[in-house]
C-alpha cells in the first residue's frame, strides 16, 4: 500500500495511514486544513517513520480524546527512542498543573492553543517555533496531492482490502 510514498524517510502519506487511526477518536473533525494540520506536526516533530507509529499508538491507547496538532510536539517528546533531552527551567505551578502540554485560552471567541509565560514555557515555545520552521522532506514539497486527498486515497484502500 502506498509502497513508493513510504519508501520516503518522513513522508505524509505515512503519517495520513496513521490518521486513519486517530479518525476513530471522539470529535475527531475529517476537516481539510485541520487534517493537513495534523499530518504536518506529525512529520515536522517525527525523529523517522516509527516515531509516528510511535506517537499515534501512544495517543490511541491513552485516551479516546482526538488529537490535536497542538498535542503533537508534547507527544513527540514523549515518544522519542532515543529519548530527548531539553534542560527546561523548573516549571510554575501552571505548567505543573498543565504537565507541559499548551494551555488552552480563549482568543478571538475561539479556543487556541498557547504556551505559558514563564521561563520553562517559553523554552518550550521556541522548541515548537524551531519544529515548525524545520523544512519539510522534498517529496513532500513536491507531491501534488493534498493530505486530506492522500487521507481519502488511504481509507478507500483499507476498506477495499
Ligand atoms: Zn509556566
Amino acid at each position: 500500500m502506498l509502497k513508493s510514498m513510504q519508501e520516503n524517510e518522513i513522508s505524509l502519506a505515512h503519517a495520513a495511514v496513521q490518521i486513519v487511526l486517530l479518525s476513530g477518536q471522539d470529535f475527531f473533525r475529517n476537516d481539510e486544513g485541520l487534517v493537513d494540520l495534523l499530518a504536518t506536526a506529525l512529520v515536522r516533530n517525527a525523529d523517522n517513520l516509527a516515531h509516528i507509529d510511535a506517537m499515534v499508538k501512544r495517543w490511541v491507547n491513552t485516551t479516546r480524546e482526538t488529537l490535536h496538532p497542538s498535542d503533537v510536539p508534547k507527544l513527540a517528546d514523549l515518544t522519542a527512542d532515543p529519548p530527548r533531552r531539553v534542560e527546561l527551567p523548573a516549571p510554575c505551578e501552571v505548567c505543573k498543573a498543565a504537565g507541559d502540554w499548551p494551555n488552552v485560552v480563549e482568543r478571538k471567541g475561539r479556543s487556541a492553543a498557547a504556551r505559558c509565560g514563564c521561563a520553562r514555557g517559553q523554552k518550550l515555545l521556541a522548541a515548537d517555533l524551531e519544529r515548525i520552521a524545520r523544512p519539510l522532506p522534498a517529496p513532500v514539497e513536491d507531491n501534488q496531492m493534498s493530505i486530506f486527498e492522500l487521507l481519502e486515497k488511504v481509507k478507500e484502500q483499507l476498506s477495499a482490502s
